[in-house]
């Protein structure tokens, strides 16, 4: 039970960051013309692998309506900063891109840095190291329950065969949609990482 109470208190102190980083955010990205939303579509058009970087993938992202998702990306598509391109696999499918003047503008709030990462930076190192991989645990474990959808590189992903193709420009392998992959490709951003157990 003890540890039940701690529980809800820890949830309730995360939920207080989480409300509190967006709103600093928002008064951060608001001189830009930006909201929280919009930064992270242009962080999704701008990290993610391009043959994941659809506006489905990107509703998956943030954790809303595909409507929604298209609703967040029209304004950025009006300003010129993203493009929808065709799919390079699929020709029923686009996929999101930044324009020249969208890596610009991603390039400026990119810089951005919450009071949160400041509150990190003054813990003693083995008290980071603690909260990091405690917190690496939880999202994972949200992951695997499809609580959560976390876009991240290959390494850690239960699909992931890293050199499985010796010798090759495309050294890697991803079982899940059974494609070689580069160097390149690997280190980008994807929708469907699953984290190892
Ligand atoms: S599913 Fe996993 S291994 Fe496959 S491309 Fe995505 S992150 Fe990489």
């Amino acid at each position: 039970m003890d540890r039940e109470r701690r529980a809800a208190g820890v949830t309730m102190a995360l939920l207080r960051l989480a409300r509190g980083v967006e709103a600093e955010e928002r008064e951060a990205v608001q001189g830009a013309g930006f909201t929280p939303a919009q930064v992270a579509a242009l962080r999704f058009a701008a990290r993610t692998r391009p043959d994941v970087a659809t506006p489905g993938q990107l509703a998956r992202v943030l954790g809303v309506r595909p409507a929604t998702a298209v609703g967040i990306v029209n304004p950025l598509v009006a300003r010129g900063l993203v493009a929808r391109a065709p799919h390079p696999f699929d020709g029923r499918q686009s996929v999101l891109t930044l324009t020249p003047a969208g890596w610009q503008a991603w390039r400026r709030v990119e810089a951005w840095r919450s009071g949160l990462e400041a509150a990190l930076g003054e813990l003693a190192p083995g008290e980071f190291e603690a909260l990091e991989a405690a917190l690496g645990k939880v999202v994972a474990a949200l992951a695997r329950a499809g609580r959560l959808v976390v876009s991240a590189p290959c390494a850690g992903c239960v699909h992931f065969r890293p050199g499985a193709h010796p010798g090759s420009a495309q050294p890697h392998h991803c079982a899940l949609i059974d494609r070689a992959l580069g160097e390149a490709e690997a280190a980008m951003e994807c929708p469907e990482h699953t984290p190892a157990a």
